[in-house]
């Protein structure tokens, strides 16, 4: 009988499919994955025979080395860890951690066509792990490639946060001249259902097939597997805890549709050049910057802790309104509140983005905003997700000290709009 890893024919309809055996994952399909790294479900019941035509080696050959092909794109892909690049040898249940080139091609093996590629381990990491000194290392291996004139950089990041690295490193590229693009995904590599293959692919076409520089993010654009959106590095979010098609342009149209099946891309934003020379601008790992969430029925003394922080980013209510006007009687902690973010603000930065996620900051309709601005709140008309609202707020303290409350509301890397259009919402 054949085992997962085998290599097999499959008798399928009028069909003889083959490919490799993949692990059960629906007792009612088998999974054989393609030489092209695609992976197809074929329906149990309508398989008349599975024939093994090579069963799978238990001891692990060593991948030969892989010849680069003329006339093709050089691109580096760096590993940081999460879902993308897992893989578990299904005889040892070990996952591998190496990060080579022939590795990644064994994963991937559609890139082989695309493009000549450099792989390079920079971390094995939840991405929810991340902190700003990581930040500073992808920045500094995106250096090291772009040294080596390769035509573009994929980084493989865990999904929890690749906004937060995504927006960290748009900022920290300064002027890049090629396009930076993160790729995650929401099932392993090595299942049948993984969507890595085609987001990683999907990249690669990005990369060689326009003329965009800056960073960005790819990712299916639904549940299907045939399109990705490639998503601006500032103006994206993760939206759902396990679609594929989690990732979406937030305020904003997607930069890019790829179509994976069709070869094809759509070009949606203008491709624009790189402005300025490229230089790193790293972020202060030493900061303490925090995120406050105002919620109902809140008390001043939540926010007594990050009297000690560098700076502090408000999840306000809707247009930037939070609890500091007194309305009747059971509000008599709206004052304390209020003088506790007057106290703060005259410390530190103190910026503002809204929960709703969608839509822009506009202090100046309700009092409480007006009153908010007067305690010296910063971030009015800004449109930028509280993550990458996060991200800017310690990137200009760590590089603009003395400019942070002027740069906040200034667009510098495409995170704040210009409009806010109606193709920006619920992409
Ligand atoms: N928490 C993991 C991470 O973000 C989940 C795995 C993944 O999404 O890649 O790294």
């Amino acid at each position: 009988m054949a085992k997962a890893g085998d290599k097999v024919k499959v008798f399928y309809k009028k069909e003889t499919i083959e490919g490799v055996l993949m692990p059960e994952e629906d007792s009612k399909f088998i999974f054989v994955k393609l030489d092209s790294g695609y992976n197809i479900g074929l329906k149990k019941s309508l398989v008349k025979k599975i024939d093994v035509v090579k069963v799978k080696k238990s001891v692990k050959s060593k991948s030969k080395k892989i010849a680069s092909k003329k006339g093709l794109p050089k691109i580096s892909i760096l590993n940081t860890g999460g879902t993308i690049t897992s893989k578990v040898d299904y005889s040892t249940g070990a996952v591998t951690a190496k990060f080579t080139p022939e590795e990644v091609l064994e994963l991937f093996p559609a890139v082989r066509n695309i493009a000549n590629i450099d792989a390079v381990m920079v971390r094995n990491i939840m991405s929810e792990n991340m902190r700003f000194d990581h930040y500073n290392l992808m920045a500094k291996a995106v250096e090291k490639e772009v040294k080596k004139g390769v035509s573009g950089v994929i980084i493989a990041h865990g999904t929890d946060t690749l906004h937060y690295s995504s927006a960290a490193l748009s900022f920290a590229l300064e002027g890049i001249n090629i396009p930076v693009v993160f790729v995650g995904s929401q099932r392993s590599s090595d299942r049948p259902s993984t969507d890595s293959l085609v987001n990683l692919v999907s990249a690669t076409m990005f990369i060689t097939q326009t003329k965009y520089k800056g960073v960005f993010l790819c990712m299916h654009e639904n549940n299907s597997d045939n399109t990705c959106i490639v998503s601006s590095g500032t103006k994206v979010r993760k939206m759902h805890t396990s679609r594929r098609d989690a990732f979406r342009p937030i305020n904003t149209p997607p930069v890019a549709i790829i179509d994976y099946e069709k070869k094809k891309i759509k070009k949606i934003a203008k491709e624009k050049k790189a402005v300025g020379k490229f230089q790193l601008k790293l972020f202060n790992p030493k900061l303490k910057v925090g995120m406050f969430k105002f919620h109902t029925n809140i008390y001043a003394e939540q926010l007594e802790p990050y009297k000690k922080f560098d700076a502090l980013l408000l999840e306000a209510f809707a247009l930037g309104q939070a609890q500091i006007i007194k309305q009747d009687a059971f509000m008599t902690e709206n004052m304390k509140i209020g003088k506790l973010v007057k106290e703060l603000a005259r410390k530190m930065p103190v910026a503002v983005a809204s929960q709703c996620i969608y839509g822009r900051i506009d202090m100046n309709v309700y009092s409480e905003g007006r009153e908010l601005q007067k305690l010296g709140v910063i971030g009015n008309y800004t449109d930028m997700t509280p993550e990458t609202a996060f991200i800017k707020l310690a990137w200009l303290l760590s590089n603009h000290k003395k400019n942070v409350r002027k740069l906040f509301s200034e667009n510098i890397r495409g995170e704040i709009s210009e409009r806010s259009e109606k193709e920006g919402f619920l992409v």
